[in-house]
Formats: structure tokens, sequence, C-alpha cells
């Protein structure tokens, strides 16, 4: 299309405050979307602007026919109420899928945003040939963001889905139990190594959504990337399991810039 003349797909990000983490994706999303040839912005804010000001930064890019899609980097600092400005955002520039017009499509399976993990880890698992359809998805955690997507997303009567799911979480009695009837696990729990060979069934396929910064001195970066899952103990036991890093951090980054792409599309032809 660029070499047609039209100008590459654009995606701006929002970041509020000094959050390392945040920083870190923010940094990863204009890198990946330079990468692609897309044209990124990233607007930064101090940890102190108000809900107000943010809510005008959203309505500017909302406005702004320039930008395709943009993401509000979470979590934002306590004093501004993160639902009003995901409401706030524009539903066909909202490519993190999280507002709730296309959370409700999302639900209802017609076409939208997808939120960028679980959206990824359907690909993933489509793309290495991993059968669904009738399988025994266990998913531990009920996030927003990717819990109970992905338990949506996989329990659709659609391709790459199929899944019979039963959803997990804190107050679930009897956690093992459950997960080692999972065909497929899917581990977004936020602790560390939490999920045990104990846990996990022979040939099951374990996907290890977790993120956790371990620090090292001896890596040069001062800090190792850990996941979820008990790697080292759990892959022996599994048909297919995804590592931490390089796995489905990977995929969440894809899943934006598809997302982007779509955006993209959509803004070209209505324009
Ligand atoms: P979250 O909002 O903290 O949710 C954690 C979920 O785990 C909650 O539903 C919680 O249950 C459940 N949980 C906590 N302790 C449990 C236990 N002992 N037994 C069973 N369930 C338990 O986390 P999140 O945002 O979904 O993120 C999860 C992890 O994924 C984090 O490490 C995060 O950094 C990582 N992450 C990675 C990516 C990526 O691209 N790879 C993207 C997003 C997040 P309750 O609801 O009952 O509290």
């Amino acid at each position: 299309m660029t070499d047609k003349g039209v100008r590459p797909p654009h995606l701006a990000a929002v970041l509020v405050g000094e959050d390392p983490a945040s920083k870190t994706y923010v940094a990863s999303k204009e890198k990946d979307s330079r990468g692609v040839g897309f044209t990124s912005s990233v607007y930064r804010y101090p940890e102190n602007t108000t809900e107000k000001e943010l809510l005008d930064v959203v309505n500017f890019l909302n406005n702004d026919p320039e930008v395709d899609g943009f993401i509000v980097q979470l979590p934002l600092p306590k004093h501004i109420d993160e639902n009003k400005i995901i409401n706030a955002i524009n539903p066909d520039k909202d490519v993190d899928g999280f507002h709730p017009v296309n959370v409700g499509k999302m639900v209802l399976g017609m076409p939208t945003f997808l939120p960028a993990t679980p959206y990824g880890i359907q690909t993933l698992l489509q793309r290495a040939g991993i059968e669904t359809q009738g399988k025994h998805c266990v998913v531990i955690g009920r996030s927003n963001i990717v819990g109970t997507p992905m338990a949506i997303m996989l329990s659709r009567n659609a391709k790459d889905a199929n899944c019979t799911v039963t959803l997990c979480h804190s107050r679930t009695q009897n956690l093992a139990e459950i997960t080692r009837q999972a065909d497929i696990l899917v581990a977004a729990i936020g602790k560390r190594h939490f999920v045990t060979e104990d846990m996990v069934k022979d040939g099951a396929v374990v996907v290890d959504v977790g993120i956790h910064r371990v620090e090292d001195p001896t890596n040069p970066k001062g800090y190792y990337i850990t996941g979820d899952v008990d790697f080292e103990h759990v892959a022996p036991k599994c048909q297919a399991i995804t590592p931490v890093p390089g796995g489905v951090g990977v995929m969440t980054r894809v899943s934006l810039l598809l997302n982007t792409m779509t955006a993209y599309r959509n803004n070209i032809i209505s324009i």
C-alpha cells in the first residue's frame, strides 16, 4: 500500500508515569512498529497527570485521522480511573481490544480487535498445529486482559476454538486436580513457577503467560525473565510448552501489530 503512495499504518501509545515494566513494553511496541514499517508515536506524561488531562489526550488521538490505533499503557496511576479512560477510547481505534464495545463483540464472536495476549495464544496454538476442538482447556487466572477473554475465545464455536473450558482463579478448590485434566493448560496467574510438574498431565500443551523479572547480578542485564510455569520440570511431560521469554510475550506484540493493521485498513477505506 505504501508503494501505491498510501501512508503507512500509525500506532500511538500513551505512557503515564515511570513504571519500569510499562516503559519496557512501550519501548517494545515502538521498536516493533518501526520494524514492520509502521509509524509509531509515544505520548509520555508524568505520574501526576490528571484524569482530565489524560481524557483530553485520548480525545485528541480519537480525532486525529493520521492515527489508526492507539493504546493507553496499563496500569495507570491510582488517582486515574482506568475504566473511564478505556471507555473514552474510540472503539474503532482500540487496538488493545479493551473497550466494552470490543469486549462485547469478542464475546459474541463478531469481528473486532481481540485482546492481544489471548489473540496471540490462539494464533500460536493454530500455527503450532495444536488441535483445540473438543479438548479440555484449563485457564488459570481470570483477569480482564488475559484469563477471561482466553476462556471465552477458546470456548467459542469457531475455528481454532471449540474447547471445553474450565476457568480457575484464587478461590478454585482442588486446583491441581482440575489442571491435571487439562489437554491445554494456560497459566496466567502472575506467580513465579506456580505451575509445577504434579499439576500437569503427560502429553499436555502448556502455555505460560507469566512474566517475572528476577534479579541476577551474573546476567549482563542484572535480571532474567521467567514465567508462571516451572519450565524445567514441567517441559519433559509436555507435548508442547511455550518458553518465557520468547513465547506468549512475542505473540502478544505480534497481535497488537495485526490489530493495528486491521484498524489501518478500516481507516484508509473510510477516508
Ligand atoms: P492478574 O490481573 O494479577 O490476575 C491473576 C489471576 O490469577 C487472578 O484471576 C487471580 O485470581 C489468579 N490467581 C492468583 N493466585 C492464584 C492461585 N493461588 N490459584 C489460582 N488462581 C490464582 O494477572 P494478569 O494481568 O492476567 O497477568 C498474569 C501474568 O501474566 C503476570 O505475570 C503478567 O505479568 C503476565 N502477562 C503477560 C503478558 C504477555 O504478553 N506475556 C500479558 C499480560 C500479562 P482472582 O481473580 O481470584 O484474584
